[in-house]
């Protein structure tokens, strides 16, 4: 079935001559890989057409893919007549980094978060791949011989599988992430060069990775969490995203099958939740925050510290049930 509506897809992108493709805010790798990916096909295979990448925020960490496009305020209405809208790697609607999207004759999504609040005239999910990139790189491969992948399409492409799927160990990878991570390093991307991107760290870095270790805690059942407050973001001088970033660092003890990042958002006035688990979902817990997302990687919100206490303990309670239930896991 997910055939057909691949070839609705394709059919659709030849019949518009003028497309534009955004992703969710906050972009991560993926949704930046996926939506330069699939632009940069396109141009490459259809010069004709009118392409445009139109988001409103960008991840500085990911400066190194390049930017987007930019269009002016009075431009707007005549690039968006008559275009079609293709929406990557973003499960809902209040997400995308596009309030103009419905300005477009017609919606096309792809995205792999489950879906619970579909929308699109098209629209393609599948949730068991490892990352939306997954998605581009398969049809790509599907109709290889009617699109064109460039090298630097295919980079991107990768670099989207790379970290979504925690560099191939995340449960979602298949043979099939293989295959298709296979196809896009078959046309010579430069890995040492995106390695080195992706992975390599100033020294500062490490510092924080020091007062992080330091002030991990971890409740009776074994859920690990860790609280950067608005003084220990002065102190370290970090951004909301690399303060973001530390729930990272809480993924490997070992019983701590529950793992949470509280961030301060002084700005907004709460407190940004980042959970993780193994084994068991969060996504349920997620929800009672006012959040949600996958079963194993979720984000909420909560608004005091009463209300992180809470949650803390409804973690805790959670992982003490499933231990009981499944005895002590890794
Ligand atoms: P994050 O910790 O921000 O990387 O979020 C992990 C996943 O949870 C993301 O892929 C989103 O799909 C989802 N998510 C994060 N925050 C929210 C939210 N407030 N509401 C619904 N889903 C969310």
């Amino acid at each position: 079935m997910n055939e057909e509506i691949k070839r609705k897809i394709l059919e659709k992108i030849e019949s518009y001559e003028k497309i534009i493709v955004s992703r969710h805010v906050r972009p991560d790798g993926d949704a930046i890989g996926s939506t330069k990916g699939l632009v940069e096909m396109l141009r490459e295979t259809y010069p004709e057409k009118q392409i445009y990448l139109l988001n409103e925020d960008y991840s500085d960490y990911l400066a190194f893919l390049g930017g987007e496009d930019e269009i002016a305020e009075n431009e707007i209405d005549a690039v968006y007549d008559g275009a079609l809208q293709i929406v990557i790697d973003t499960g809902t609607e209040n997400r995308i980094s596009n309030r103009n999207y419905k300005k477009a004759k017609e919606l096309i999504k792809i995205d792999h978060h489950i879906d619970d609040r579909p929308y699109g005239d098209v629209s393609w999910v599948e949730d068991f791949r490892s990352s939306a990139c997954e998605m581009i790189a398969d049809f790509y491969v599907t109709f290889r011989d009617r699109l064109k992948m460039s090298k630097q399409a295919a980079t991107y492409v990768y670099c989207g599988m790379v970290t979504d799927s925690g560099r191939f160990l995340y449960d979602g990878v298949t043979g099939d992430t293989l295959r298709l991570a296979g196809a896009l390093l078959d046309l010579g991307i430069d890995t040492q060069t995106l390695y080195a991107n992706l992975y390599t760290q100033e020294f500062e870095a490490f510092q924080l990775k020091s007062y992080v270790y330091d002030h991990i805690r971890i409740t009776p059942n074994g859920v690990a969490y860790i609280h950067m407050d608005d003084a220990a973001q002065k102190k370290l001088n970090l951004t909301l995203e690399e303060a973001s970033n530390t729930v990272g660092e809480l993924n490997q003890i070992r019983g701590s099958l529950i793992w949470l990042a509280f961030i301060d958002n002084q700005e907004k006035c709460e407190i940004r939740v980042r959970l993780r688990s193994r084994f068991l979902s969060i996504n349920e817990l997620a929800n009672r925050y006012h959040g949600g997302g996958h079963a194993q990687a979720a984000g909420a919100t909560v608004y005091t510290e009463e209300e992180m206490q809470r949650l803390i303990e409804d973690a805790d309670k959670l992982l003490g049930e499933f231990k009981k239930a499944n005895g002590e896991k890794l």
